[in-house]
């Protein structure tokens, strides 16, 4: 058997992070098995589905290396395929048409919450005679549902859960205007697609009962269910907007990488031992559904952030390059591409000891390819440029007679001229470091003097404006 799982968004928002988890636990399973994935877009709300939100899906999935087999399908293009399925289930008796007024569901709604028990319709149209049917009412379809007896649904994460028949009422298929409720189309489609296994948010376990006698009113065999648990913030609620980003291109506008993400959604309800840091391929080669928890799965920012950290540091140089200078080439880099590129290269392994994202690795990088003009935007960093003339001053000629460049000569020179001073060596190298990137936070002086050599040193210190001494 060829196992099929399937991912199948509602495009009403943008790629929450809680449907990318799902969608890679399916892609994760199929690929483990050699199965299939497929993508449906359940498109069937017309007015909340929107075309960037089906965007958004496909970008977030492609970002994230999610790929799926054959052409992603749209629900409604089958919807003439749900209205058949609906026609054979009234034929074959296990559907019947349901002619209650509106008037008559309030009431029965209002009566229920009178006697205080569950809303549920009555199931008085299950046997009436339809030539009973009022005048002007457009029927809805409904399912039988089994009156008595219990129902198992043997969940791969969940274990066995039962629930008594007579919970389960006799849900609408086919609307007033004929069309099909998600209840109806997500078995239809899930069967004609040769699903073998559902795996999706725990918040879709009461559907699966209700979708399981659908199968069998259908003569279908039901696929396997798993359902896991849903995502909450570190306060125990449902992963919402109040908790931060929710969706994909918001932690990838962050500066998160999509291997981070991955691993760190897998690991956001799924375990293989203690293992924390996992490759696409282990991952592949571990993913089980026996590895899933049964608690809910807390949402750690911390924690993400660290392992992308993990991740960046190792991304191969090259790409990190690449990544830095893209996103400089747009502002108009100060220099040229190649002193650019040789410029971040050396200065890699400073930056991304510091950087937890690609955001910060970005910005980290201003020194090295664009030039700061005075006065500076870091109030600290002017404020010590006004107030460090004179020192910049003792070190811009202690350096012009400097000819060895390496770490060692210019830690030597520069402590000698502090000695000299009679000053600490921090009053000399905070205004220097100010001076040669801008800001008050960058790698050690010395990596910075030897990565930008000794032209772009001394060229920084001459411009450093003059004026008096405070
Ligand atoms: N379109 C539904 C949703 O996004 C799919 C639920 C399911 O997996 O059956 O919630």
């Amino acid at each position: 058997m060829t196992i099929v799982t399937r991912f199948p968004p509602s495009p009403t928002g943008s790629l929450h992070i809680g449907s990318a988890r799902t969608a890679l636990f399916n892609w994760l399973y199929a690929r483990h098995h050699g199965g299939n994935f497929i993508l449906r877009i359940e498109d069937t709300d017309r007015k909340r589905s929107t075309a960037e939100a089906v965007e958004s899906i496909f970008d977030g999935l492609r970002w994230l290396d999610l790929d799926w087999d054959g052409d992603a399908t749209f629900q409604t293009s089958s919807l003439d395929r749900h209205a058949e399925v609906a026609a054979q289930l009234l034929e074959n008796g296990q559907a019947y048409k349901c002619y209650c007024t509106p008037e008559e569901l309030t009431e029965m709604r209002e009566k229920a919450k009178a006697d205080g028990k569950r809303v549920f319709y009555d199931r008085r149209w299950r046997d009436r005679d339809p030539s009973n049917a009022p005048e002007g009412v457009a029927p809805v379809v409904r399912v039988k549902m089994p009156l008595d007896g219990e129902t198992t649904i043997s969940d791969l994460v969940q274990g066995d859960v039962t629930v008594a028949n007579e919970q389960l009422d006799d849900f609408i298929l086919l609307r007033a205007d004929g069309t099909p409720t998600y209840m109806l189309s997500v078995v239809v489609d899930d069967h004609d697609g040769g699903v073998t296994h559902v795996i999706r948010g725990d918040d879709h376990l009461n559907n699966a009962f209700r979708q399981f006698h659908l199968y069998r009113a259908a003569g279908w065999e039901p696929p396997a269910f798993a359902h896991i648990p849903l995502i909450h913030g570190a306060d125990g609620q449902k992963l919402s907007k109040r908790h931060g980003a929710t969706s994909v291109q918001e932690y990838r506008a962050e500066g998160v990488l999509a291997p981070a993400l991955c691993n760190y959604l897998l690991r956001l309800g799924w375990a293989h031992g203690d293992e924390e840091i996992i490759s696409r391929d282990q991952a592949i080669e571990w993913f089980d559904l026996k590895g899933v928890g049964r608690a809910p799965a807390r949402f750690d920012p911390a924690k993400l952030e660290n392992l992308n950290a993990h991740y960046l540091r190792e991304m191969p140089t090259e790409e990190l390059v690449d990544l830095v200078l893209d996103a400089y080439r747009e502002e108009a880099l100060d220099c040229d591409e190649q002193i650019a590129k040789s410029r971040i290269t050396s200065a890699l392994p400073h930056l991304t000891q510091r950087a937890k994202n690609t955001t910060e690795l970005i910005d980290s990088a201003n020194f090295l390819l664009t030039q700061h003009t005075y006065p500076l935007a870091e109030a600290k960093a002017e404020k010590m440029i006004a107030s460090s003339r004179s020192e910049i001053q003792e070190i811009r000629s202690a350096l012009n007679d400097q000819e060895e460049w390496s770490e060692e000569a210019l830690n030597e020179r520069l402590r000698a001229l502090a000695e000299n001073l009679e000053l600490g060596f921090g009053k000399l190298a905070q205004p220097l470091r100010v001076a040669l990137t801008g800001s008050t936070v960058s790698p050690g002086i010395f990596d910075v003097m030897t990565i930008l050599g000794r032209t772009e040193t001394l060229r920084r210190l001459e411009r450093v404006p003059d004026g008096e001494a405070d």
